[in-house]
């Protein structure tokens, strides 16, 4: 029985769960899954940190060797997280963070129910499309491409355990912190373990 917890934070592009995540893993302690893809790099980003940059050939290798614990298709690009290596976290107690699309959170919760689903909420719209703007990276039809999808994707919200509103970065960080240790507290087998050991000792 693995004892490190998964956390799934998922929602809208450009809703901040990208920097949620980057604040998350300095804050407190818990490895994020560095997911494999085919996009191009951004400028700035390196390999094996930000993702794994690779060609559709080699990520369709990984599909077929059932190397995914998830994958998807997002806005064109292959985005997959890579099995084993989250596994083996998990199994070594570690508690991981997955930053992911709404497609990918789902096929988790398939495959992986025990884990914990963080849906981030962007504050408004308004918001939502400036900080796409904001990146520079995406034409005026993929940004409108990107709200479209995501009036569609927060319909999906009830599948998941928390929502968080990401308005203030910090406020929001701090959510997603306490979502963790709550989950630490909850009642599980482990407890009735320790209430066992009690009664041992009396
Ligand atoms: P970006 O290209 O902006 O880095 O990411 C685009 C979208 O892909 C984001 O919503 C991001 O969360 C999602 N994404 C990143 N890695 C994965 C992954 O491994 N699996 C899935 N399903 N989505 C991912």
């Amino acid at each position: 029985m693995s004892k490190g917890l998964l956390f799934v934070v998922s929602g809208p592009s450009g809703a901040g769960k990208g920097t949620i995540c980057k604040k998350l893993i300095e804050k407190i302690d818990i490895d994020l899954s560095v997911s494999m893809t085919t996009r191009k790099p951004r400028p700035g980003e390196i390999d094996g940190k930000n993702y794994y940059f690779v060609s559709e050939e080699k990520f369709i290798q990984t599909i077929n060797s059932n190397g995914f614990l998830e994958y998807a298709k997002v806005y064109g690009n292959y985005y997959g997280t890579p099995k084993e290596v989250v596994l083996k976290k998990l199994e070594q107690d570690r508690d991981m963070v997955l930053e992911i699309d709404i497609q990918g959170a789902l096929k988790i919760k398939e495959s992986y129910p025990k884990g914990i689903f963080i849906f981030i909420l962007p504050p408004s719209m308004s918001e939502l499309r400036k900080r796409i703007t904001g990146r520079g990276s995406e034409t005026e039809d993929d940004i409108n491409l990107r709200l479209g999808e995501t009036l569609k994707e927060v319909s999906y919200i009830d599948k998941y355990d928390y929502c968080v509103v990401n308005g203030e970065i910090n406020e929001a960080v701090n959510r997603v912190a306490a979502i963790t240790k709550a989950e630490h507290s909850r009642v599980s087998e482990d407890i009735y373990q320790l209430i066992a050991k009690y009664k041992e000792e009396i």
